[in-house]
């Protein structure tokens, strides 16, 4: 299908028309959501609406901008006013939010068409789509297996070329893992780059919305529209949005590449080849490949399942069935909050908040919280001295293709241990990207990881464009 940079083109120049868009986009949707689960709410009224105010502008010669009349799905954990809003969680059940997420109001001031919101894993814990309460989102490159996750529905949306472009959140790498797994691009960026206000914390230091798409340049435009400060986010940097696009050609030409072993090792060998042949296209373009060991990120996995389950427990303390969704009732508020909380969470969301809250207890909190925050420390620290040597790092996405349902629902550390290779820069704060390159089992894609110091995604952009162009894909 056509980018969203050919969509916005063909609109502004009167080819096309945002109703037209929208139209194919719902007909794909139409024909293929059932089957792949991929929206849990298709807004068609208010996208054929904003479509017809995007077309009369046009016709008044305005200058709707960057995304004129381009659908865009959106994950379901970022507020849009008015329309429900779940997390895949039954404890939100018919909650309609009184307001937009910071980003919801930043496409849509770029003539963007929000299309409706996509299934995830419950309130974005998991790697697969399969801890939705809404039932798993299908891989639409092979329906036998699984998207990745959290943010699967977004990355099937476009994979399923239902649109060229979507929303997703990464904490540990619900946007590159899935991206790596439907084939697509999709970017973790620098903590604080886009404001997360409005987006349903799960862990708040770690979480990040960023861009779906299936070129590189897409990405780059729609993060140029993301980005930006937000007084709405205290953790928002102060800085405008960096220029993007107009860097994606740049290439690597004299560049310094870390090929990194502690993200790539333990991998499946078609991954690991992929890994070296991105690695030799990198440097057939001009950049240095130093081989590099960063023993630190063998610590971060172990981190983060401390970290982000205890800031979980705290941030989903306020579904207590006063406030939001869902309402259990029983005799006395203390058991109506537990009837609420037993019914409307599911056992992911259950057994983070327990790891969570007993991470945090007194008596075990220097133990493992404060442990974690000193890894942490440490990892924030290994980048950093990596940064001094290369100006970027190579590794993989995932230490597979995409794999079959049930495969790792048994046992939640084969699930955890999928992101393995994306949490480590989660927890420096640090941008990172996935872009498809080479396959494996199945002539599935695999994605491999291009990583970078904060505020780097311009170079990271240039040097996913070089894997682009040599993966075949000018
Ligand atoms: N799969 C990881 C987890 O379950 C990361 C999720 C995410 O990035 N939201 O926590």
């Amino acid at each position: 299908m056509k980018s969203a940079m050919q969509i916005a083109a063909d609109v502004r120049s009167g080819v096309s028309s945002a109703s037209a868009e929208l139209e194919r986009t719902l007909a794909v949707v139409e024909q293929r959501n059932a089957e792949l689960n991929v929206f849990l709410y298709v807004d068609v009224d208010g996208a054929r609406a904003a479509a017809s105010v995007i077309d009369s502008r046009i016709a008044r010669g305005e200058n709707v901008g960057a995304l004129a009349g381009v659908p865009i799905a959106i994950k379901d954990n970022l507020c849009q006013v008015g329309i429900p809003t779940t997390c895949s969680s039954k404890i939100l059940e018919g909650w309609r939010p009184p307001y937009n997420a910071t980003v919801l109001d930043k496409v849509i001031a770029a003539g963007a068409v929000p299309v409706g919101k996509t299934n995830l894993d419950e309130f974005a814990m998991g790697s697969s789509t399969e801890n939705s309460a809404f039932g798993p989102t299908r891989n639409p490159l092979d329906p036998s297996r699984v998207p990745g996750g959290s943010s699967g529905g977004s990355a099937a949306a476009v994979a399923a070329d239902m649109t060229s472009i979507s929303l997703g959140s990464d904490t540990g790498g619900s946007i590159r893992q899935p991206a790596a797994l439907c084939g697509l691009v999709g970017v973790k960026p620098t903590y604080g780059l886009v404001s997360r206000y409005g987006l349903i914390a799960f862990a708040s230091s770690l979480d990040q919305i960023g861009p779906f798409s299936k070129t590189v340049t897409d990405s780059a435009l729609l993060l140029e529209v993301l980005a930006g400060h937000d007084p709405k986010d205290s953790t928002s940097l102060p800085e405008a949005a960096p220029s993007l696009v107009v860097h994606v050609d740049d290439g690597v030409a004299g560049k310094r590449i870390g090929l990194v072993r502690e993200l790539y090792q333990g991998a499946d060998d078609s991954v690991v080849a992929s890994v070296h042949a991105a690695a030799q296209a990198l440097r057939a373009a001009g950049a240095e490949i130093v081989e590099m060991s960063i023993p630190e990120l063998g610590l971060t996995l172990s981190a983060y399942y401390l970290i982000a389950p205890a800031e979980a427990s705290s941030n989903l303390a306020r579904f207590d069935g006063v406030r939001y969704g869902l309402r259990v009732k029983a005799d006395d508020v203390t058991a109506m909050m537990e009837a609420t909380r037993t019914a409307g969470f599911g056992a992911e969301v259950k057994r983070r908040i327990m790891l969570g809250t007993y991470a945090l207890s007194a008596g075990y909190y220097d133990a493992y919280y404060g442990q974690a925050l000193k890894v942490r420390t440490l990892t924030i620290d290994a980048f950093a001295r990596a940064y001094q040597q290369v100006d970027l790092l190579l590794g993989a996405t995932t230490p597979s293709v995409a794999f079959a349902f049930g495969d790792k629902t048994a046992d939640p550390m084969a699930m955890y241990l999928n992101d393995v290779f994306t949490i480590p820069t989660n927890l420096a704060g640090d941008p990172a990207l996935s872009v498809p390159f080479g396959t494996g089992e199945g002539n599935l894609p695999v994605g491999v990881q291009l990583l970078g110091p904060g505020r780097s995604e311009a170079q990271l952009f240039a040097a996913a464009r070089v894997l682009e162009i040599a993966d075949g894909r000018p």
